[in-house]
Parts: structure tokens; sequence; C-alpha cells
């Protein structure tokens, strides 16, 4: 393979995306799906549901495809939607947006992030902290804006941040903290005296905080709470959510970030030489769906709260020590009860030892915290009630 330069090298291999022999690898994602596609495993892997959302929602884009909203839609977003964003933001947190000028919508949460982190950073100088498991595209983001990534770890089994290795790793080189909250892939939720924190050392080092609250509503404990509802977060904070999730439209890619006007325009300037604009169709959708009553709301979180006790029991009865999360798709795994030390060759063995696929947390590190997550795999329990009892069966038998 030809030694290309420049982002595009840099971002691969600096996300660990280039194998020994220079080929692109896919994303674990990618590769577990397809290895779920090839053996006939149950696929507890990459987090998308297996059954339909709203049906309200899904008959509002067919309708909208039905009458002509399939051209561009404006730059920041339908007007429609815009409000109903600002709508959603007041209604369940009382934040109160002008939906023009503090909302942008976006080609999934992946494209603000990746818009916010171009727009705030830009050179080598320039560190943005994240914890450790962190989704996959961070890092890949971060490289491609060539800023540095400094990672705050979260442990087995709570996976809260420590506040001494918190404090240390924010500096005034610090341009971004990033925080994902309900978290992937723990689950975690994290306590207010961290949430307290960040938004001090923000402030204190001159940093912009995003987050990223794609699972703001699959909470099992308490209500989520937005960073940016907290005393001298919201000047600094830009907020990040997504369709997806919420209304099991995870293709759709209808995402979206709010914040202060300045903020806003940044990742806007950005984002319109990303994608421009996507989903015309999708935005009205998204518009009924955030307009939902509260059952809706409620019964999501519920359902998912069953199916993490389900998966959960089942792991336990498979031999596996569990850390039971408070919120999002997943559950992480210890799978060293089961004689497993790594967890990577683990999960590729899995689908022929006992028909799952799975995701060992080393695909969410980066290399020099590798062995410290070794033992975990994470599970999703996002699918119908009988593929987690079948995959639950099928664990325990091969134990
Ligand atoms: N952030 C987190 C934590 C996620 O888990 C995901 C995907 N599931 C995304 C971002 C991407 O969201 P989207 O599909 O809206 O781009
Ligand atoms: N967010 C999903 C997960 O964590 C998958 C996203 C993807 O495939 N890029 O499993």
């Amino acid at each position: 393979m030809r030694d290309i330069p420049g982002a595009w090298h840099r971002t691969v291999s600096g996300a660990g995306l280039v194998g020994a022999d220079g080929a692109i690898r896919p994303t674990i994602f990618a590769e577990m799906s397809a290895l779920a596609a090839e053996t006939g495993a149950i696929n507890l892997g990459q987090g998308f549901p297996d059954e339909d959302g709203p049906r309200a929602v899904l008959e509002a884009a067919r309708e909208a495809i039905a009458n002509g909203v399939n051209q561009y839609p404006p730059g920041r977003g339908m007007p429609d939607l815009l409000a109903a964003i600002a709508e959603h933001q007041e209604r369940f947190y009382g934040l109160r947006l002008d939906p023009a000028r503090h909302v942008l919508v976006t080609a999934g949460a992946t494209e603000a992030l990746a818009a916010s982190l171009l727009a705030l950073t830009g050179s080598p100088d320039d560190e943005v902290v994240v914890f450790e498991p962190f989704y996959d595209s961070y890092a890949a983001v971060v490289a491609l804006a060539g800023a540095r990534l400094v990672t705050v770890p979260l442990r087995w089994p709570r996976f809260q941040p420590d506040l001494d290795e918190l404090r240390r790793a924010v500096s005034d080189r610090t341009r971004v903290i990033v925080v994902n909250d309900p978290h992937n892939p723990t689950g975690a939720i994290l306590t207010d005296e961290v949430r307290t924190e960040i938004v001090r050392l923000a402030e204190r080092h001159g940093a912009i905080i995003v987050t990223d609250e794609v699972y703001e509503h699959l909470v099992f404990e308490s209500p989520h709470v937005p960073i940016a509802t907290l005393p001298g977060a919201w000047e600094r904070t830009l907020t990040i959510s997504s369709a997806g999730k919420t209304f099991s439209t995870t293709g759709w890619k209808i995402g979206w970030v709010s914040g202060p006007e300045d903020l806003v325009s940044a990742v806007l300037a950005v984002k319109q030489f990303l994608t421009y604009v996507n989903g015309s169709p999708f935005q009205p959708a998204i518009a009924v769906g955030l307009r939902l009553g509260d059952e809706f709301f409620r019964q999501i979180s519920e359902t998912l709260r069953r199916k993490r006790d389900l998966l959960g029991d089942g792991l336990r009865a498979a031999g596996f020590a569990v850390s039971v999360p408070a919120g999002s798709y997943f559950t992480v795994a210890d799978a060293g009860g089961l004689g497993a030390t790594d967890a990577s060759a683990f999960c590729r063995e899995l689908p022929a030892r006992a028909g799952v696929v799975a995701i060992p947390l080393t695909a969410f590190t980066t290399p020099e915290r590798r062995a410290e997550y070794a033992p975990l795999v994470r599970f999703a329990a996002c699918k119908r009630v009988e593929v987690l009892s079948e995959a639950a069966s099928r664990l325990a038998a091969a134990r």
C-alpha cells in the first residue's frame, strides 16, 4: 500500500484502524456485525435495536417523502425540528433556547461531535480530555483535528473517574472536555460531584465542554441531568444528542447540538462543509418524536431497564461478573471468571463457542491502557426479550 501522508493517515493509524500490513481495518462494530452475520450468532455487539420505534415517527417520514420533502433542508435544520429540539430541552431540563440561534441539526451525533472538535481545536498543542474507555469516533476525530488526546480512566466496576486524576488531566492546554453521559461502553452515569468538578475545571482553564448525551432518555434510576444545566456551565457547553437511540432510528442519522450562539455558529461553520445538510424527510418525523407524550419516554427507559436486568441475570448465570449500568444500551461484564484474560480473543471465539457476539472493551481504549480492561466485554441489551433470553441460554450452556 502507498504511504499516503496527511490527516487521513494520521487519523486511521492514530486510532489504530490500520493493521500491520497497512490495510484499513473496519471499525469494531462493523467487524463484529459481520462476524455475527457470517456465523449466524446472536448479535449483542453493535448497539442498534432489532425492533422499529414509534409508528407516528415512521409514518411522519413516509408522509414527508410522499409530500415532496425531498430536497435540501435549510443549513441549520428545518425550523419545525429546531423548535421541537428547543421545546424538548425546556420540557425535560428547563433549558430555554432560541431555536434560531442556539440549535443546529447535524448528521447524527457523530457529525455534531466531529464538527465541534474540528471547530474548537486545530494544533498539536490543543488537548482534548476524554474519559476512557471512549466511543471510538472521539480518538479518530481528535486525530483528524490534529489535536492531542488526553484520557482519564473509568475503572471497573463503577466506572466513575478519580477526581485527582481528572484534575491532573485538565490544564491551560485543554481546549475541550468531552463528556459522554450516560456513557458508552460502560453504562455509567456521572455523579453530581464529578459533573460539578468538570464545570469548575472548564471554567478555571477556559475549556469548552462538549457533551454526548445520545442515551439521555435511556436511564434507569434517576432523570438525566445535562451538564449545561449546572451553574456556570451553559456559556461554555455544547450539548449533543441524537434521535437514533431514543426513537430506534439509528440509520436515519438525525442529531443536534445546542449551546450559546457563538459556539453553535463555530460548529455550523465547519458542519456546512462536512455534510452541509441531511435527512430532510426525517427531520419533521423526529420533530413528531420529540413531541410525543411523557408515557412514550417513560416506557422506553422502563422497557430497556427490564432488558438490562434480563441480560445481567443471564450473564451472571453464565459465570460473568457484571457491572450494573445506570443507563445506555450496554452492560459490561468481566469474563475473568470464565478463564478469559484477553477479551479480544474471547470475543472472537465466542460466536463459535456460544453463538453470541459481543465487543471487547479494549476496542474503546488507548493501547497504553489496554491491559487494565483486558478481561472486560460489552454486551448490548437493546434486543427483543426472546433474543436476550436465547443469548443467555446459549452463554449458560457454553460455560
Ligand atoms: N455517541 C455515542 C456514545 C454512541 O453510542 C453513538 C452511536 N451509537 C454515537 C455517538 C453516534 O450517534 P449517531 O448515530 O447519532 O451519529
Ligand atoms: N454506537 C453503536 C455502538 O456503540 C454503534 C455505532 C457504530 O456502528 N458506529 O455499538
